[in-house]
């Protein structure tokens, strides 16, 4: 019997370094406390966890969190202050509310489904599409479709599902010291470049990717306090506009290439030391339940993702999960890439 119970116990330990890390970080349903030092955010965005996460609610003044099923509105306390921040601001601007798509999961780390980052609770998507007055039922805020502000077949923003309001409201974000990168659609970039102005300083951290048409991605620097939070390299200080730009725009990043075969999922060894921590630890006690969330789900999975310039290896690319923005950009960008990134996004 004790053989058995030591074979048992070996084969636990086994199974968990080996099982891929999105399973393991997928499958926790409540935050972890914070680790000593107060200590929060873990890794890179592409490659960490969350200690300590706070659920944002959903709903707040001038916000409503969509997708609840998929358990992903947690983040840092800085994340969280941010999003209200925004939403109450942007307001003053005259956008009417925000629409909070993903933050990170409770303990961060690598998803399921859908992005690549999001892993430290520093990352959120917002949509581009303002939120309606009313309160949104539970079943809207999981099948609402997240519409493209790009014309239909193009990679040209339609002026009139972008407009002024989607320009300050983006503005506003990048206005922000704690935001380090906002991750758009590159024709909402050529747009922003348009209109900038003289004042061009916070162009430089609008960053072209794929995908990004019916939301923007925002990602905050590591907050001050967190040593084992990790940021990416800046990014270039130039605005972007000229010749980075003009590959975006050009055919190449869109042109197919011949898939490549997906890199093996993250496995805990590959992230760092401290979320084995976070994954093991007991769930944080809280006052206040994290309400609204309802954890199932199992969103089919999808394969993409890499880096190209400035971003190479950080992970930028993510996807949202609505299925009609995401089969287009999901292939030319495994396509394009060549290298089908590092996690499944
Ligand atoms: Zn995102």
């Amino acid at each position: 019997m004790l053989a058995i119970g030591v074979v048992g116990a070996s084969g636990v330990r086994a199974t968990e370094e080996s099982t891929p890390a999105k399973e393991l970080f997928g499958r926790v349903h409540a935050p972890a406390p914070p680790m000593p030092g107060s200590i929060r955010a873990i890794g890179l965005p592409a490659r960490g966890c969350l200690a300590g996460a706070v659920a944002l609610p959903p709903d707040g003044p001038y916000w409503q969190a969509m997708r609840p099923s998929r358990n992903r509105r947690f983040g840092h306390p800085r994340l969280i202050a941010l999003i209200e921040r925004l939403a109450r601001e942007a307001r003053g601007d005259g956008w009417p509310g925000l629409l909070v798509g993903d933050l990170a999961q409770p303990r961060g780390g690598p998803m399921l489904s859908g992005h690549a980052s999001h892993q430290t609770g520093l990352d959120a998507d917002i949509w581009l599409s303002p939120s309606p007055e009313r309160r949104l039922s539970e079943e809207e805020r999981e099948t609402l479709p997240a519409p493209s502000v790009l014309r239909e077949g193009t990679r040209t923003v339609d002026p009139e599902r972008f407009g002024p309001a989607h320009i300050a409201l983006i503005r506003r974000a990048a206005s922000y010291p704690e935001v380090a990168r906002i991750f758009v659609h590159p024709g909402i970039k050529q747009v922003l470049c348009a209109v900038a102005g003289a004042d061009r300083a916070w162009l430089s951290k609008i960053r072209p990717w794929w995908g990004h048409d019916s939301h923007f991605h925002l990602r905050l620097r590591c907050p001050e306090n967190e040593p084992l939070c990790r940021d990416q390299e800046p990014p270039p200080e130039d605005d972007g506009c000229g010749a980075e730009l003009a590959w975006w725009l050009s055919e190449e990043p869109w042109r197919p290439k011949p898939p490549t075969p997906p890199p093996p999922p993250l496995t805990l060894r590959e992230l760092p030391p401290e979320c084995r921590s976070v994954l093991r630890a007991p769930r944080r006690r809280e006052r206040k339940a994290a309400s609204g969330s309802r954890p199932r789900v199992a969103h089919s999975g999808s394969s993409l993702v890499g880096a190209r310039l400035g971003e190479l290896a950080d992970q930028d690319e993510d996807v949202d999960d609505t299925e009609q923005e995401q089969e287009k950009p999901r292939q030319v960008q495994s396509a394009v890439l060549g290298v089908g990134g590092d996690e499944q996004s």
